[in-house]
């Protein structure tokens, strides 16, 4: 079998109901899927989670992959997808190893696993080494509206109702007023929640790039957010402070996640080296792809820190999130976006199955998913 064409293409959603500012609530903006064909009639689809508020980063990627990427693969076996993980960054050293090419490359890497299982009839979970579970609990990703603490605390009341592990609450509805700005309105807000989710849901507090906290005020809410049983605290530092989160983590109890913008296995090693964090979040749709993101989770195993997917974009990050929770004997839980979007819910031509807050792996081989073309067409701009 030979890779015969990839193909990547731009997609754009608009979310009505958040016009304006801009945020993270909603789902307007740009992404990116690849449909990789082999000369079998086999194909598959990837993901760069490209979230770009002018598209700038999706079109940069579509270049990559069009100029350098594609005529590297193009002639390759895909079921040797390690071996062209290792060339394409060897390939992209000079501009790569980081950033928009380890978006490229997680994009096709991503497309090569669903192909290689749709060639062997072997969901992709079984490739990367073993199914381990059917299903995987779920936390509820939600956002603060710090005008509206009762509203927000109603929602993770609902996923907690739904059976979900955990909810998590994060950033801000809008950068303009974000959680982590004004202390007494935090604690309110988080006390809330929890008296509304219960003991027993988990509770996660996701501080964002909204505001920029430092050690000492991290540990400060650290402590405050531990007072009410918080299951972890992301994001409390600057991405680059890998030092700052290993001191953030010695001081407090309530674990510290962080990871959604590291890079490859080299990243992570570092952060596991200087103990940075007591949960890594790898996002597979950007970090390098899912068999780049299998050696995290096998990194992580052997060094015993635990490790939960960042997961924010498209139908098909999710599919791979959940293939990879499941195909370790660590995977506990899988972060799930709940609001309603297109990129998720409309994309693939079979809905993602939830029972009692548990996420489904699908039939099929490969990623088990099926794009619907009416939808991409909808959605591409590029
Ligand atoms: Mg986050």
């Amino acid at each position: 079998m030979k890779i015969t064409n990839v193909e990547p293409m731009v997609l754009y959603a608009q979310d009505d109901e958040y016009e304006g500012e801009a945020n993270v609530g909603g789902y307007t903006g740009y992404q990116l899927v690849v449909r990789v064909d082999t000369d079998e009639g086999i194909h598959g689809w990837g993901e760069a989670c490209v979230g770009s508020e002018n598209g700038e980063a999706a079109y940069a990627v579509k270049e990559l992959i069009e100029r350098g990427l594609l005529p590297r693969v193009k002639g390759e076996n895909p079921i040797e997808f390690r071996k062209i993980w290792e060339r394409l960054y060897e390939a992209t050293y000079w501009y790569g190893r980081r950033g928009l090419a380890t978006f490229a490359m997680s994009a096709i890497d991503t497309a090569l696993v669903d192909i290689a299982g749709k060639a062997l009839d072997l969901r992709a979970c079984q490739l990367l080494g073993g199914q381990y579970r059917k299903e995987i609990p779920l936390y509820a990703s939600l956002l603060f509206d710090m005008d509206d603490p009762e509203g927000t605390a109603k929602k993770g009341e609902k996923y907690a109702r739904l059976g979900y592990a955990g909810t998590k609450f994060g950033w801000g509805m809008v950068p303009s007023k974000p959680f982590g700005a004004d202390f007494a309105k935090d604690e309110e807000i988080v006390s809330l929640i929890r008296e509304r989710i219960g003991p027993k849901t988990w509770l996660m507090v996701d501080v964002g790039r909204y505001v920029n906290w430092t050690v000492p005020y991290a540990i400060k809410m650290g402590r405050m957010v531990q007072k009410y049983d918080a299951f972890w605290l992301e994001e409390a530092l600057p991405q680059d402070d890998l030092d700052g989160y290993a001191e953030l983590a010695a001081a407090l109890d309530v674990p510290v996640a962080m990871g959604e913008e590291l890079y490859t296995v080299y990243d992570f090693d570092d952060a596991i080296k200087r103990k940075s964090a007591d949960v890594l979040q790898p996002d597979a749709s950007k970090m390098g792809g899912i068999s780049e993101m299998k050696r995290v989770i096998e990194l992580a195993h052997i060094n015993n820190v635990m490790w939960v997917p960042h997961n924010w974009s498209t139908a098909v990050n999710t599919a791979a999130s959940l293939h990879l929770s499941v195909s370790s004997p660590d995977g506990f839980l899988c972060e799930f976006k709940q609001e309603p979007n297109p990129l998720v819910d409309d994309l693939v031509k079979r809905k993602f199955e939830v029972k009692d807050g548990k996420l489904q792996v699908p039939e099929g081989p490969g990623l088990g998913i099926d794009i619907n073309e009416k939808v991409l067409k909808k959605l591409r701009v590029g």
